[in-house]
């Protein structure tokens, strides 16, 4: 009979040996007895996400987890973007990074990230959204500070155009052009949209309080980094599995979204440090009732990386334990677990890196490997070896007894 599988990703877990830790990484340094259960009782191994030495994006990760080669899907970094702030993104959607600039009243660009700005983008990008033109319908949403993202939604758009934005200061902004015939509509749109964006941001009150204080006006966008979003098969597609999701970031729920899972929302499940994890996991479990693969993303780590702070990040680490301890005493009969992270970010870093993560895949019948604890140093001589984030699928597939003989 074909079993259940559950995917627990601890986002940004993989770390480097702290010297103020006796050179034990956080994970290394907390209490974990729930997550070295599954390590004593399972298959470990670690994992190059994407290749040795490659850093991964939380979005190429996921990809990679998923079973799409990033360096085919991923070309176009807009659509990513789109779905790290949040928006809906489809398969032929096309989108791009933009910056709020700041214009002069002759169009030369004065400063491209309109003094970095950081208060009132929401408002000044409610007024450029949710417009339509030549029958495209066009989204845009703010991100951090300057940055926001352009999204255009048609049959038939291309995203072979070029900038808009000219990355640099003291010329004018570029016209849009096409790159080939097909493109010919995205660029005509692009350059009304940027249009647009100069007419209503000119003399919105965000910007008119802005040159009061003495700040730069965000009067224009500039779009640039055009892509499309590629039309990814489902897993249902491909494997004939019914899968969900659980995650906070809205990066990594677009790309379960586009890989074809249905997505959970848990009450408490925010993304940020708060998060709650036994939530999360309570809810993964039950969810394994009505799905074949459930997957989990817990960010909480990732922070403490990216914050440069081993002690929070292994204070992470208990709560993570505790989160599996449901797991443990509630995972169903017969189920498979994959516990493991989507790429280290070492706090003496701040970002991520190509160190592999641990990966412990439990369950029943599984090779149980002489690994005792939960670790990155520790998982490397287990019995799974060194793998690639792409592996990961077709191996936990097998195990469940969902996976075609390849020949005869
Ligand atoms: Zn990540
Ligand atoms: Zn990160």
């Amino acid at each position: 009979m074909p079993e259940k599988i559950l995917i627990v990703v601890c986002d940004g877990l993989g770390d480097r040996p702290v010297p103020g830790f006796g050179n034990k990484t956080p994970l290394q340094s907390a209490a974990r007895p729930s997550l070295n259960h599954f390590a004593r009782n399972g298959a470990c191994g670690i994992i190059d996400i994407i290749a040795p030495g490659v850093r991964p994006g939380s979005d190429t990760a996921h990809l990679a987890l998923f079973g799409h080669d990033p360096f085919k899907v991923y070309t176009g970094r807009g659509p990513f973007e789109a779905m790290g702030v949040g928006m809906e993104v489809r398969p032929g959607d096309v989108a791009f990074r933009c910056n709020f600039s700041t214009v002069s009243a002759d169009m030369t660009i004065l400063d491209r990230r309109a003094g970095r700005i950081r208060d009132g983008t929401v408002e000044l990008a409610r007024a450029l959204d949710n417009w339509e033109f030549e029958g495209v319908k066009v989204y845009f949403k703010e991100g951090t500070e300057h940055r926001g993202v352009l999204l255009l939604r048609a049959p038939g758009l291309s995203p072979l155009v070029t900038d808009s934005d000219p990355h640099q200061e003291g010329v004018k902004p570029h016209e849009c052009a096409p790159k080939a015939p097909e493109a010919a509509l995205t660029a005509r749109v692009v350059n009304a949209f940027v249009k647009r964006s100069y007419d209503i941001l000119k003399d919105h009150p965000v910007n008119r309080t802005r040159v009061k204080a003495g700040e730069l006006p965000a009067n224009i966008v500039l779009p640039r980094g055009a892509g499309i979003m590629p039309h990814m098969p489902s897993f249902l597609e491909r494997f004939g599995i019914k899968t969900a999701a659980i995650a906070g970031v809205a990066l990594v729920k677009g790309i379960c979204r586009v890989s074809g899972m249905d997505i959970i929302d848990v009450k408490g499940a925010t993304g940020g440090l708060d998060t709650d994890m036994k939530a999360k996991t309570a809810a993964a479990v039950s969810a394994l009732d009505k799905y074949d693969l459930v997957f989990v993303n817990i960010k909480a780590a990732d922070l403490c990386g990216h914050d440069g702070d081993p002690k929070g990040k292994a204070a992470v680490v208990r709560r993570l334990d505790a989160a599996m301890a449901i797991v443990k005493k509630a995972l169903p009969e017969g189920a498979f677990l994959a516990l493991t992270a989507d790429h280290s970010t070492p706090c003496c870093v701040k970002d991520h890196t190509g160190d592999p993560v641990p990966l412990a895949i439990y369950g029943k019948g599984v090779r149980a490997d002489r690994v005792r604890t939960f670790d990155e140093i520790a998982c490397a001589r287990g019995g799974l070896g060194r793998l690639r984030g792409l592996d990961l699928l077709p191996i936990l597939l097998d195990l469940a007894g969902r996976s075609e003989k390849f020949g005869a």
